[in-house]
């Protein structure tokens, strides 16, 4: 059986614990779909297509990864992509209770539709999009946080706006 999954999220930038998240995933799926949400009410500080861009240019080149825009139902969206899984990072008991009752709505609106957690790898458990852009919007060092290919954009625009 080939093995599709879906991992979705904003990726507002990507950041080292979503591509630890996704190159996981690819070992363990023959496809992973990493599906961009556009999220305008959280509003995002980069625009959908420059995610995309961030995220091919960092997981890109893994063979059978594919970023796509989503928008919609994530259930939905997994049934489109013949995705049977939707893989998400679990970083602390504190995501666990969103993450929990999301997993079980989208199995009411897809019963076809499975969650998968994937424990954060412990030197990530910290680090989300949003303390990227904390950090960079007041100067501080985000080169640990985001790869190196994308760190000079992310830096220039957030630490730009940060200080507007
Ligand atoms: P959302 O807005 O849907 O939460 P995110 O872009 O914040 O989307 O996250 C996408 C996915 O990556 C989620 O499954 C999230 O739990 C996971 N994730 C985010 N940061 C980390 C991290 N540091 N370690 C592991 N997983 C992470």
């Amino acid at each position: 059986m080939h093995r599709t999954v879906i991992c979705p999220g904003s990726f507002d930038p990507v950041t080292n614990g979503h591509i630890d998240i996704i190159t996981r995933a690819s070992m363990m799926f023959d496809d992973v779909i990493v599906g961009v949400f556009d999220n305008s009410e959280k509003h995002p500080a980069f625009s959908i297509e420059e995610r995309i861009d961030f995220l091919n240019r960092t997981v890109g080149d893994i063979p059978n990864v594919r970023v796509i825009a989503c928008d919609g139902l994530l259930a939905q969206c997994a049934k489109d992509m013949a995705a049977t899984a939707v893989v998400r990072g679990l970083r602390a008991v504190s995501d666990f209770e969103y993450e929990f009752q999301m997993a079980l709505i989208n199995r009411k609106l897809n019963p076809e539709l499975d969650t998968v957690f994937l424990a954060s790898d412990s030197s990530y458990t910290y680090l989300s999009s949003s303390a990227v852009k904390n950090v960079a919007s007041h100067g501080g060092d985000i080169s640990n946080f985001v790869p190196a290919v994308i760190h000079d954009e992310v830096f220039n625009r957030i630490n730009r706006k940060g200080n507007k």
